[in-house]
């Protein structure tokens, strides 16, 4: 079978992979968790280091022949280092989730405490959904966002945190468009004696370029994923201080997982790399002065903005005020038609269900990384607004199709 390429042995992959391939040029990602690795990322996680088990952590396997796992590894620990400042970084969590169910068992006991921002306010599943292993394994509450201000309520959750007295609080949201203030939540934990993980999945890469504030060294656990404003392939990663370093590598493995992804690790060593890069830098802040550029369009459209604006990767809409007859879904299907991907959200004060819930969530790592600057992103925030004010006008979605394949046309991501 070697020697032969896929369309080969197996066309029909093939076909769906070539297919998502155009996919993911022709149309605008603007889920806000996506983004696009690079060909590098994706070739080093492509490679024959899928065949090995690598049990263990670097200079301690479980089997033999590691010695290229190894160099893997460790020089995915030392950029993430680098990266972020972390005093101990684990590489092997196989997702954002599996990175919290890593932290959640080096340090929590079955019926223990956890204290997190509720779901449809723009927490994550992970965080002790009834749905989630972290919901029926612990003891649960959560605290909300002022609906108001669509800030977190800091004074509410210290006083939530007082009265349930958690032995885990988790911050770092989902669907979050303000800067978190990470020191504040670990004063509320400190206070309470509990511990604090703060949840990066979304902002890894604005925080390792600085242009969000750093919760390493401040809370203790840092968790995150590796795909999404920060491009080093599919994957999770957790920081913490060397006090806990023993607690979270057994936790992972062999708490959580078995061998760990090599391939996978090879693509985060490689995507760290990237992001080590001056460009990196320029890319997160452009990222954030796309979504302020999208923000402020849909405000000149009359749409309703959570929170006012954003200071992150990520535009939430409230569709209640302008749009009420309207829903997420709605707005969702119609934009998929004409080539924008973006998702339906839930709102805080959210009165629909978290199927067909208010909101828009609009995110442009992704946009940013295909070449998008501020103009582009404004226009891109003028095609939408003018869908959601006519989702179903044959003309309209016709006109703004016709102008995502001219952009998509002018900032191709993939050759
Ligand atoms: C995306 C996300 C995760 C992890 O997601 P995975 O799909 O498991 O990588 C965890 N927490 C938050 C807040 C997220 O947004």
């Amino acid at each position: 079978m070697n020697g032969q390429d896929l369309s080969t042995v197996d066309p029909e992959i093939a076909d769906a992979v070539a297919a998502e391939r155009d996919r993911q040029n022709d149309t605008l990602a603007m889920i806000a968790s996506e983004n696009h690795a690079s060909e590098a990322v994706m070739e080093a996680q492509g490679t024959t280091l899928t065949n090995k088990y690598a049990e263990g952590y670097p200079g301690s396997r479980y089997y033999a022949g590691c010695e290229n796992a190894d160099t893997v590894e460790e020089l995915a620990i030392e950029r993430a280092k680098e990266l972020w400042g972390a005093d101990h970084v684990n590489v092997q969590p196989h997702s954002g989730s599996q990175a919290n169910l890593g932290v959640y068992l080096a340090v929590l006991d079955p019926g223990d405490k956890i204290l997190s921002l509720d779901l449809t306010h723009g927490g994550h599943l992970s965080h002790g959904h009834p749905a989630n292993f972290a919901g029926q394994v612990y003891e649960v509450e959560q605290y909300e966002v002022d609906e108001e201000t669509g800030y977190v309520d800091y004074e509410a959750l210290a006083a939530h945190a007082e009265q349930f007295d958690p032995d885990m609080i988790v911050s770092g949201y989902s669907a979050y468009p303000r800067e978190v203030d990470f020191g504040r939540i670990q004063a509320v934990a400190d206070d309470v004696d509990a511990l604090h993980t703060a949840d990066i999945a979304h902002i890894t890469g604005l925080v390792a370029a600085g242009v969000h504030e750093s919760p390493v060294g401040v809370a203790d656990f840092v968790t995150g994923s590796t795909h999404k404003t920060i491009r080093a392939g599919r994957g999770g990663i957790i920081m913490c201080d060397e006090e806990y370093a023993d607690a979270v590598d057994s936790a992972v493995f062999p708490g959580a997982q078995g061998g760990p992804l090599m391939h996978n690790v090879a693509g985060k060593a490689v995507g760290f790399h990237e992001a080590l890069q001056p460009e990196f830098t320029e890319y997160a802040e452009q990222v954030v002065a796309n979504a302020k550029a999208i923000a402020d369009q849909f405000q000149e459209r009359g749409l309703e903005v959570v929170s006012g604006g954003t200071d992150t990767h990520l535009v939430l809409v409230d569709l209640r005020p302008s749009n009420p007859d309207t829903t997420g879904k709605t707005v969702e299907s119609a934009l998929e038609s004409v080539g924008i991907v973006l998702n339906a959200n839930t709102v805080p004060g959210e009165t629909r269900s978290s199927f067909n819930p208010s909101g828009i969530r609009a995110g442009t790592p992704a946009l940013t990384t295909r070449g998008f600057g501020e103009s582009e992103c404004r226009e891109v925030a003028d095609l939408i607004a003018d869908v959601v004010d006519a989702p179903e006008d044959d003309a309209t979605l016709e006109q703004v199709s016709e102008r995502v394949d001219e952009l998509t046309d002018a900032f191709p991501v993939y050759e």
